[in-house]
């Protein structure tokens, strides 16, 4: 079969790899039926890398799929299903899965071979971006299989997105800033607004990823390299936001400069390279709440449930569907900032 493996120094080469065999009684051999590339791929792309990868791994963790063969301890799934792929799940016995947090599992931690990530499907072991997929039990949820792939295919970053929002409870009438509009700030846009959000202004630098904001729910968007944003809040929202979602990655300063006293800031754009200097006395002075949020936690029943309603329009963090022999020209899209969230669909090439 034809996967997409990376073999460092930012390349990606499509290569013909044997098909992989089920071993353990406890996996699914699953056939891919799409997978997003995700803004960590292109940072694994990188070079130098701005994420760590196994070498000669098959890269794709965003992926939906269908089931081809179960282990014999493998119960309640049936061949043919079409499921959803938690890409790090926990093990579920842990100290850390039993406490609530498997987003913390410590053997998923472990059996990585970078210290301080988790050994997620797709980066550390063998991914989505070819026709067949090896995963455990616990990575396994069922959808309904009039979910278009393409949507379904984005269960792993609203996974993340829904975990996060969760914390933030925000609430109707209350005004949000979103920085931002790359497919995760996007997912994060409508949440807010389904959650009550009475207005939401996004930054973003990008024209079309602006426009795809307010398809998504955002009420005023703002191009932070024509116009300042804290101008901007200040006159839309008085002395601030409620809640000032970081989307972006060394924004944390802005954000807590963005909200009003007793205001949430999220932390959810990833960029490990920055060490961003944080305004300690508005902080404190603000009574700020700061939360981080990373992977999805007991995130993806409520998921599935979000994409079987079909009450978000999920199609609009889609721009792109390309068959696996032209993944190399998504990435490139995405570099260039010309796409949002592109699905590859690897049974196509
Ligand atoms: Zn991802
Ligand atoms: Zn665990």
């Amino acid at each position: 079969m034809k996967a997409a493996v990376f073999e460092g120094n930012g390349k990606l080469t499509i290569k013909d790899v044997s098909e992989p065999k089920l071993t353990k009684a406890t996996d699914a051999l699953i056939r891919v039926k799409g997978v997003g590339i995700c803004g960590t791929d292109l940072h694994i792309l990188q070079v130098p890398p701005a994420h760590p990868a196994k070498l000669n791994n098959i890269l794709g963790h965003e992926f939906t799929g269908e089931i081809v063969e179960l282990g014999s301890e493998v119960q309640g799934f049936s061949v043919g299903e079409r499921v959803l792929i938690d890409p790090h799940p926990g093990c579920g016995v842990c100290d850390e899965c039993r406490r609530g947090y498997p987003d913390n599992c410590i053997p998923l931690y472990e059996e990585c071979e970078e210290p301080g990530h988790p050994n997620t499907i797709g980066i550390f072991s063998p991914g989505a971006y070819t026709k067949y997929v090896i995963v455990p039990r616990q990575s396994l949820y069922k959808i309904d299989p009039k979910v278009p792939v393409k949507i379904a295919a984005l269960a792993e970053p609203l996974s993340c997105v829904v975990n996060a929002t969760e914390k933030l409870k925000v609430t109707p009438g209350q005004y949000v800033v979103i920085l931002g509009a790359g497919p995760i700030g996007l997912l994060f846009t409508m949440l807010m607004k389904a959650n009550g959000a009475s207005k939401i202004i996004v930054s973003e630098p990008a024209k079309f990823r602006r426009e795809a904001a307010i398809g998504c729910g955002a009420d005023i968007v703002v191009d932070p390299k024509q116009e300042d944003i804290s101008e901007v809040v200040a006159r839309e929202m008085g002395k601030g936001a409620d809640v000032c979602i970081e989307a972006v990655g060394p924004l944390l300063p802005l954000a807590i400069m963005l909200v009003r006293a007793g205001g949430k800031v999220l932390q959810f754009g990833h960029d490990e390279t920055v060490k961003p200097a944080i305004p300690v006395g508005v902080m404190l002075k603000k009574e700020v709440e700061i939360y981080g949020a990373f992977i999805g936690k007991q995130s993806f029943e409520k998921t599935v449930r979000i994409m079987e309603s079909g009450k978000l329009p999920l199609e609009k963090v889609v721009s792109h569907t390309l068959p696996l022999s032209r993944i190399h020209e998504g990435i490139d899209k995405l570099r260039k900032g010309e796409g949002l969230k592109i699905i590859i669909m690897p049974e196509d090439a």
